[in-house]
């Protein structure tokens, strides 16, 4: 049986036309002024080049990049560039509404969710079928995907520097040989500074983490230093509607509730990566800190979302504190959707529990449940995109697992690992680290081998 679900997709481009529209012709090349062979010889955009670093103690202030290591930045990454080119693509009109009018409350509470109310996200658009049981699909070129996005949507061009420190070029050649990975505007912001991370976007890869795609998103977190500046990532089956791999980013200046929630930890690696989990939390998850160098949490991440994506399971992370902290959320609340297992009230409210909404900012369709939001409502729709506590158990020990079988983990981390890994999920905050018996003694030998 294929799992499907009806939704109406986010428009993140004024190039995502329904079929069969064609858009306005001008200048040369198929007349989009596209990012495909048409119309890319000649094209300049701006380039920043960001100082690819080895030796990062994460979790100093806040920020991944120990500000000697920095050097001064050619140009203020987040400020200046991305929020400075974003207000510029405002002014030319090129968003479908104006997101800085919607109206954005805190919810009383002790997590302090935040609702906003966007009723002109999904408007104007038909409900579009996406197949949810599939974590992985193929490319597929004849639909939408960012390579017909137009120019005029891209902020800049986002690279790793070969100077050995960060670089801008205001007006840079567009080198298709080398893929080059661009930033561009969502033009169905949620936030200000909505924004879309396109990983060597002619490369056309299908929406899927690996080591590298990751360590660009971590190093522009890093780049913009401000803990308020996140990334999430929705894998296929968690809400992502374009198979074309992106993260999205945006600015907002309060704590998420995730952000606040206690966490137990499970273990530290020798990496100096620590591995906790979330408690008191409606989402069940795993939070990755730290580690000597910010590649130590990427290949950690990456390889916990690549045995996600092996075993078919959806998942949604958030990328925060300056790149130092990472969640990852497996979820089945499309699953469920598709299954018949969620409640009219919940659908009705037609909110897709993507990465943001599991983080805490919900994003509301009907100003009736803007106005009835409350901690008890979002509570309730987030639980049903948890997995259960039985399932979340097993899946995190496919993701140890998966982290034990890379070969950056050495034995003594192996051990460690395996042990902690047991430790008993039910036990309140303070009991935590107390080792308890394996109950997987089949995990063992592979893995010390
Ligand atoms: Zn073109």
């Amino acid at each position: 049986m294929m799992l499907k679900i009806k939704r109406v997709p986010t428009v993140v481009s004024n190039y995502q036309k329904e079929d069969g529209e064609e858009g306005s012709r001008r200048g040369g090349g198929c007349g989009r002024n596209c990012l495909q062979n048409c119309c890319l010889q000649d094209a300049r955009l701006p380039l920043y080049a960001f100082k690819k670093v080895d030796s990062i103690v994460a979790g100093n202030d806040g920020a991944g990049v120990p500000e000697d290591d920095k050097g001064e930045p050619p140009v203020a990454f987040l400020d200046s560039l991305l929020l400075g080119e974003w207000e510029d693509r405002m002014q030319r009109g090129l968003f479908r509404y104006d997101v800085t009018a919607c109206e954005t409350k805190v919810i009383p509470g002790q997590y302090c969710f935040i609702a906003q109310l966007n009723e002109g996200r999904h408007l104007k658009k038909r409900p579009t079928e996406f197949r949810v049981d599939k974590v992985l699909q193929p490319f597929d070129g004849n639909k939408f995907n960012f390579t017909k996005v137009g120019q005029e949507e891209v902020l800049f061009q986002f690279g790793a520097s070969e100077e050995g420190e960060a670089q801008f070029f205001p007006d840079a050649p567009v080198d298709p040989e080398n893929s080059p990975t661009m930033v561009a505007i969502n033009v169905s912001p949620i936030e200000y500074g909505h924004v879309l991370l396109i990983p060597r976007v002619l490369d056309c890869l299908p929406q899927r983490i690996d080591c590298d795609s990751l360590m660009l998103a971590i190093y522009m977190a890093a780049e913009a230093g401000n803990p308020y500046f996140r990334l999430g990532y929705n894998s296929l089956g968690a809400f992502a509607t374009i198979n074309h791999l992106h993260f999205q980013a945006y600015y907002l200046a309060v704590p998420f509730p995730i952000e606040k929630a206690p966490v137990k930890e499970i273990t530290t690696l020798n990496s100096g990566m620590k591995i906790s989990e979330l408690v008191n939390y409606p989402v069940r998850g795993l939070v990755f800190e730290g580690g000597n160098t910010l590649l130590d949490l990427s290949k950690g991440v990456s390889d916990a979302c690549i045995c996600l994506q092996e075993n078919n399971i959806p998942y949604n992370v958030l990328i925060a504190d300056c790149g130092n902290r990472i969640f990852l959320l497996p979820q089945c609340y499309a699953e469920k959707q598709a299954l018949g297992e969620v409640s009219s009230e919940l659908l009705d409210t037609q909110v897709n529990p993507a990465v943001w909404e599991i983080s805490g900012h919900m994003v509301l369709k009907r100003k009736k449940d803007y106005e009835e939001a409350s901690e008890e409502n979002a509570w309730r729709l987030l639980a049903e995109v948890s997995l259960s506590e039985e399932r979340f158990q097993e899946v995190s020990d496919l993701i140890f697992e998966a982290i034990c079988y890379s070969g950056d983990v050495n034995g003594t981390d192996s051990e460690k690992l395996l042990k902690d890994v047991n430790v008993e999920h039910h036990q309140p905050v303070e009991e935590v680290n107390v080792i308890i018996e394996s109950s997987h003694p089949a995990m063992v030998p592979g893995i010390l081998n």
